[in-house]
């Protein structure tokens, strides 16, 4: 556990369409310990179709947040979905790029997919450890930590790939956990700023980058 936050609201989990009990329970657990925070799983929910995207067959991740973030009581302030189905968001100038996960930067909702984490013939035990990492990571960009480019750690970028998630030892950096202990700190003032080449900045033109960082909230964290 990070440190205990009782002032921080607590987190729900929403399962998305056909989400294995265990897998939900491992997701629930692991933020638990994760942010030190209360975490709700809620009933499960289909997939909503508004989010379809035919071509591929697969799921909008922009589009799942939405949806996580309005059909969600707002007394949780975060709100991590969980769904077996493949999603996907638009990355640099790939439309339809499929993602472990998708996040609102310091927003609300987060996402977990499982359809890429069984890769490489996983075990069970290391389906489940893929699962925690992504679930931590999101719930990670949804309390407002970026990218991180120490290979090890559990905020680092994936890029796509599996091996950099195996790679991580299931832990934040230092930095980045001195960062979410000011987060989850009674006094939020304490923030450091975020760095402006660690902020999700460095996926965008570098005409945007300038706009990125004024509107970090609103950025999308793919995984
Ligand atoms: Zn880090
Ligand atoms: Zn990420």
């Amino acid at each position: 556990m990070v440190m205990s936050a009782p002032h921080v609201r607590p987190v729900a989990v929403q399962p998305l369409g056909d989400v294995e009990p265990s897998v939900i329970e491992h997701l629930a657990d692991q933020l638990k310990s994760f942010a030190g925070v209360p975490v709700t799983v809620l009933p499960a929910q289909p997939l909503p179709s508004t989010a379809f995207y035919a071509p591929r067959n697969r799921y909008r991740g922009d589009k799942l947040l939405e949806y996580l973030d309005q059909a969600t009581p707002k007394d949780y302030a975060h709100v991590i979905g969980i769904t077996s189905r493949d999603i996907s968001v638009t990355k640099d100038k790939v439309f339809d790029w499929g993602v472990f996960g998708v996040a609102q930067l310091k927003g609300r909702p987060g996402i977990v997919s499982t359809y890429r984490l069984h890769a490489r013939s996983a075990s069970e035990a290391l389906f489940t450890s893929r699962v925690e990492h992504i679930a931590s990571h999101e719930l990670g960009h949804a309390l407002g930590l970026p990218h991180c480019t120490s290979p090890r750690c559990m905020m680092n970028d994936a890029e796509g790939g599996i091996g950099p998630v195996d790679a991580a030892d299931g832990h934040l950096c230092d930095d980045c956990l001195k960062r979410l202990r000011a987060i989850l700190s009674p006094t939020p003032a304490l923030v450091a700023p975020i760095p402006l080449e660690t902020a999700h900045a460095e996926a965008l033109p570098r005409e945007a980058q300038g706009l990125a960082t004024l509107d970090v909230p609103d950025r999308l964290a793919a995984r």
